[in-house]
């Protein structure tokens, strides 16, 4: 009973959370969501990894059907694998900052220093050679402080307008899922996938990469182009050190 009652507890917390803080509604209007309506490009985003052999089989297969991703990393993964990052960056795919550990706690308070986001730059700017200045806080929960401190440190804060359940375990069928994303994609929109899972070197997510092998031919005979998001918000994806 007492566990029941603290499940029920939690699934409120995380619904309300997910409502004030998460895209497409909350985050107090600090998110950018989408690019212009007026145009058919739309950006492609993964969250939470790298991971082995999930990022290294998505990116491949990516990289067959020439589009370019922007991978939000979590700096712990990154650590666990600089050299499939540093490639990844070289081939053109965008590397953002999804936090050192994924963590929720602390981060969305006042009094904060901020750690969580330096000590992953650090990171990624040591495999990459670059500052990434996109950002995507983990959980997609982001308060009016935590926002202060990203912006104090010149990120972009980055949401989405479609989302997908693939970190859902275990995984929905990738071509239902692409159908779904599909069928929500309009002119400027971000999509949200996941190549791993935070703070797990090693995992397999063959069902989101099922799902980008679907949802590219089927969105680009719709006539859109795949564009990553600085391209899609005109906006820089990294700084010089
Ligand atoms: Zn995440």
């Amino acid at each position: 009973m007492t566990l029941n009652v603290a499940n029920l507890v939690r699934t409120a917390i995380n619904q309300s959370g997910n409502l004030l803080l998460s895209p497409p509604v909350g985050g107090f209007g600090y998110y950018r969501n989408s690019g212009p309506r007026t145009e058919r490009k739309i950006a492609l985003t993964f969250d939470d990894g790298p991971s082995l052999p999930c990022t290294e089989e998505l990116v491949a297969v990516m990289d067959a059907m020439n589009v370019k991703g922007t991978f939000f990393c979590v700096g712990f993964n990154v650590s666990c694998h600089p050299d499939l990052t540093r490639r990844m960056f070289e081939k053109g795919h965008v590397i953002g900052n999804h936090s050192q550990f994924h963590r929720r706690s602390g981060s969305l308070m006042p009094g904060n220093d901020g750690s969580h986001i330096d000590e992953s730059e650090r990171v990624i700017t040591e495999v990459i050679g670059s500052r990434p200045r996109l950002y995507r806080p983990p959980w997609g929960w982001l308060t009016p402080w935590e926002a202060s401190r990203l912006i104090q440190r010149d990120y972009h804060i980055i949401g989405w307008d479609v989302y997908t359940l693939d970190w859902v375990m275990p995984a929905p069928d990738g071509v239902l899922m692409a159908e779904k994303a599909r069928r929500d994609t309009r002119p400027g929109s971000i999509l949200l996938f996941h190549d791993g899972v935070s703070m797990q070197s090693q995992w397999e997510k063959r069902e989101t990469t099922r799902a980008i092998s679907h949802i590219v031919p089927a969105l680009r005979a719709e006539g859109y182009e795949f564009v990553t998001v600085p391209e899609l918000l005109n906006i820089p994806a990294y700084s010089p050190i």
